[in-house]
């Protein structure tokens, strides 16, 4: 009576804590389910979790039932007869020939881990009688074929599954599930092949008594005798490695899923490599590539660098490029347009200037190293002219660029905003890949800048507006423009159909070269270059990362409803401008036109450039108030700074000159407003030379009572440069002679004569 009851006892307990210990391969999903990457257990075991497969597909459940245990949804752990009948073949063999083990048994014999004496077949026995008072016959196979041994370092049928015949357990044949019937009692026999007659002999007796048990027809077995077993382990899909080493790293559960689009992400790898191929010849080795649903902010294709698996010192296949910030080159300048925008500091068709300018002491100049006198912003932008953006940086503040794009989410502007300073937005901040990401895709959601994500299980934070929705729209419109220098191939190729608002930039030196494109769908970035940082001459943001953009591009799924951004009418008003120079109207604009502007951008300047002037017709001169004569008429004239003129000039437009006021007028002039400080007037100078021999600048210097006004700088008539906010130049000068003037913008002027020498 009282065995029965410390027995009854016995089976009531529940297991101790865990049934086998829980050491999974962590295997992590592309969105659809499909393996990106499995990796070893801590036992450098293959051994996938169960939960990736609930229920035991029937022909394997039916095979192995078969071979094991045919009665094992009747017993309750233990099958006397089997027992019984195990010990009067052992007892006739004079060895073991048979355990007479139940599934329950042996899944028991796993979890206690014991060699097989008699003692421990007792354990056995009784563990499983308990193991069936507590779960049902279901999770009792299930458990058992999910860790059970296969051979080699193979456990549980998942795993087998896809390493043998690299295919998921459902799609198993009934040779294959016979197979994995056979392998746990025998697991010695999968590899190496020259065991594999014993182990098809193995599978074949139990194909023969399936088909004398009726569960196969003849014909099934018989095709199924032909097939071979396997003689070697099939890999593990692999996607996205740089992703999964990020994730492995970081997550700890044994099932990760993602938001990869299987698809995407093999045929960017693909473009990926094929475009690094090409690059290779000219010594430009690693390349990169981000996709991003818009919509969702989900990571759908993540390519690390163009080839995981190579090692070599040179390729440094491993790094992840996704993550790596490098400079941003000319990339951030659409940003800090439609903020200016907003701001009411341009339009498209407003008038930047690009001339040589000193800021302090940076002075930017053109990729191409010429200038046009002004541009309006949307050729300034289209053209990444770097003057105008810095011009613009300068007007809207690096202080509140900087804070945009941090909190547009670029996490590495490990410096103040001051110490970046103008050229912050030409390339001065690093970023990588993944922020850019960010940023463009904020751009496409009408300012509305979020994180990107590849888990998709992530909620967002909310998105906050930066920018205006109308602003980010004329800025998508005009990076829409698809015929630009150097790529009219791939304006060809990629045609109107599927519009895209893309930019490139190329980085300072020659290191990076990027592209990034978006639409109302997608974001997709590329970065070119050397993860070492080696410069190459050959490296721009156009011809080497333009085409793999493109490439990437064209293979994203679109809904052709809605290939383009809306334009919400709401967000725009209608606003009068001068044509020619794109600001808001003066009274002296000759001529006006209507665009739109943001509904809520901030007031613009009025056009600067048209003078309004009293000309008396029959002398053809300027009069004033003190010299007119009641005959004028008045015009409206254009009027640019001389430097403007003087590049404007240079590049062939005729410029209009300024009517020349009345000689016998006698218009007071300003005085003392505009001094020249050094040199001095009749000075002579020596200028010693620089360390490495050069000779250094003689460096002007100005008093003003206005220091805010740009100023004009003059040697000998020639147009030198001009200053703003800045009292001093450098200025380059040959032995001899030389005249100084400095004019400001108001036409205020000071004039020295000095003589240099050198040694
Ligand atoms: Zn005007
Ligand atoms: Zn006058």
């Amino acid at each position: 009576m009282a065995v029965v009851l410390i027995y009854g006892l016995y089976l009531a307990i529940p297991l101790p804590g865990e049934k086998l210990a829980r050491d999974y391969s962590q295997v992590i999903l592309a969105r659809d389910g499909s393996f990106l990457r499995v990796y070893l257990n801590s036992q450098e075991q293959w051994c996938l979790p169960p939960q990736l497969q609930t229920e035991i597909p029937d022909k394997l459940k039916t095979a192995v039932l078969t071979y094991e245990d045919q009665y094992f949804d009747r017993h309750w752990g233990v099958n006397p007869v089997a027992v019984v009948r195990a010990a009067y073949l052992n007892v006739k063999h004079q060895r073991v020939v048979s355990g007479g083990s139940t599934l329950t048994m042996q899944l028991a014999r796993m979890i206690l881990a014991q060699p097989r004496t008699l003692y421990n077949k007792f354990r056995e026995v009784f563990l499983a009688m308990k193991i069936e008072a507590h779960y049902s016959k279901r999770e009792i196979l299930q458990e058992y074929l999910s860790h059970a041994p296969y051979g080699s370092n193979v456990r549980g049928y998942l795993a087998a599954s896809y390493r043998f015949f690299g295919k998921e357990p459902k799609q198993l044949t009934w040779g294959e599930a016979a197979t994995l019937a056979v392998l746990p009692n025998a697991p010695g026999m999968i590899f190496p092949s020259k065991n594999s007659d014993k182990l098809e002999r193995k599978r074949n007796q139990l194909l023969k008594r399936m088909y004398e048990l009726e569960i196969i027809d003849e014909e099934t077995y018989e095709l199924t005798l032909l097939e071979r077993t396997p003689d070697e382990m099939l890999p593990f899909p692999l996607a996205a490695p740089h992703l999964t080493d990020r994730i492995h790293a970081t997550h700890h559960r044994d099932i990760v899923e993602t938001t990869i689009d299987t698809e995407i992400q093999y045929e960017t790898n693909f473009f990926v490599q094929q475009h690094a191929a090409k690059m290779k010849e000219m010594g430009i080795r690693n390349a990169c590539a981000l996709v991003v649903d818009n919509r969702t902010g989900h990571v759908v294709s993540y390519v690390g660098s163009q080839d995981y698996h190579n090692l070599d010192q040179d390729e440094q296949g491993r790094v992840d490029g996704v993550v790596a910030t490098r400079s941003s080159g000319s990339i951030l300048k659409p940003f800090l347009y439609a903020a200016a925008i907003d701001e009411g500091i341009v339009l498209p068709q407003t008038l930047i200037k690009d001339v040589p300018t000193y800021f302090e002491s940076f002075s930017p100049s053109n990729a191409s190293e010429t200038f046009q006198g002004v541009v309006p912003a949307s050729t300034a932008l289209i053209h990444s002219l770097n003057v105008p953006a810095v011009r613009l940086l300068n007007a809207y503040g690096v202080q509140k660029f900087y804070n945009m794009l941090e909190a547009a989410g670029v996490q590495s502007l490990f410096r103040h905003a001051d110490d970046y300073g103008l050229p912050l937005i030409l390339g001065g901040a690093e970023v990588s890949p993944w922020d850019m990401a960010q940023l463009y895709r904020g751009l496409a959601q009408g300012g509305r800048f979020a994180r990107i994500t590849y888990d998709p299980s992530e909620v967002l934070e909310p998105e906050q507006e930066l920018v205006s929705e109308a602003a980010t729209f004329l800025v998508l419109d005009e990076l829409k423009e698809l015929i630009r220098p150097g790529l009219e191939f791939y304006w060809k190729k990629y045609g109107d159909q599927r519009p895209l608002a893309w930019k490139t930039g190329t980085s300072y030196g020659h290191k990076d070269a990027w592209a990034v494109g978006t639409s109302p769908w997608w974001t997709v970035v590329v970065w070119v270059g050397n993860f070492d940082g080696e410069s190459n001459k050959n490296l721009s943001g156009m011809a080497s990362a333009g085409p793999l953009l493109f490439n990437i591009a064209n293979i994203l799924p679109e809904d052709s409803k809605e290939l383009w951004f809306e334009e919400k009418a709401e967000d725009f008003v209608m606003v009068r401008i001068c044509e020619e120079t794109g600001f808001y109207v003066s009274s002296a604009c000759p001529n006006t036109m209507e665009v739109k502007a943001p509904v809520h951008m901030r007031p613009m300047k009025v056009c600067p450039y048209h003078q309004r002037f009293f000309i008396d017709p029959s002398t053809g001169y300027a009069v004033c108030s003190r010299c007119w004569d009641g005959h004028q008429a008045a015009a409206g004239v254009l009027k640019f700074t001389p430097d403007i003129n003087y590049y404007l000039r240079k590049n062939g437009v005729i410029v209009t000159e300024e009517p020349i006021h009345n000689p016998a007028c006698r218009q007071l002039q300003e005085h003392g407003i505009l001094q020249i400080t050094y040199p001095v007037d009749r000075a002579n100078i020596f200028l010693p030379k620089d360390f490495d021999g050069s000779h250094q600048p003689l460096i002007g210097r100005v008093a003003t009572q206005f220091p805010d006004r740009e100023m004009f700088w003059y040697v000998d008539d020639s147009f030198v440069s001009s200053s703003v906010s800045n009292p001093s130049m450098p200025l380059y000068l040959r032995e001899g002679p030389h005249v100084l003037t400095v004019v400001d913008a108001e036409g205020n002027r000071d004039q020295v004569r000095f003589s240099v020498s050198r040694n």
